[in-house]
C-alpha cells in the first residue's frame, strides 16, 4: 500500500485528509508542522507527500529545501491558497511535482496523487 505523508497546521485539513485517502488502498500519516514533516519524512520513508505552504515556523518552501537532493524522487504536492503564483514557482523550482489551490476538491487530488503514484 503507497504511503502518504499528509502535512498541514490546520488540523480540519488533516482530518479530511486522512478520511479521504485512509482506506484500503493508502496508509497515511499527518504531521502539523515543518519540523514534524521532516522528521517523519525521513523516518517513515513516504512514497508521496501533501504539502502545505504556509505554517508557522518552517513553512513548506523550507520543508522542501531541505528535502530537496536526498529525497526528491519521493514525489510532493504542494497545497497553497489561491493566487499564490509566487509560491508555486518557487515550489516546482525546488522540485514539487504538482500543486493544488485550497479549498481543493478532493476527487480532483485524488486524482491528481494516483496519477504520480503510478509513474
Ligand atoms: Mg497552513
Amino acid at each position: 500500500m503507497p504511503k502518504l505523508l499528509v502535512v498541514d497546521d490546520e488540523p480540519g485539513i488533516r482530518r479530511l485528509l486522512e478520511e479521504v485517502f485512509r482506506d484500503d488502498r493508502y496508509q497515511v500519516v499527518a504531521a502539523a508542522s515543518g519540523k514534524e514533516a521532516l522528521a517523519k519524512w525521513k523516518e517513515w520513508e513516504p512514497d508521496l507527500v501533501l504539502l502545505d505552504m504556509k505554517m508557522p515556523g518552517m513553512d513548506g518552501l523550507e520543508v522542501l529545501r531541505r528535502m530537496a537532493g536526498k529525497y526528491s524522487r519521493v514525489p510532493v504536492i504542494i497545497m497553497t491558497a489561491y493566487g499564490e503564483l509566487r509560491i508555486v514557482d518557487e515550489a516546482l523550482n525546488l522540485g514539487a511535482r504538482g500543486y493544488v489551490t485550497k479549498p481543493f476538491d478532493v476527487l480532483e487530488l485524488r486524482n491528481t496523487v494516483d496519477r504520480l503514484l503510478a509513474e
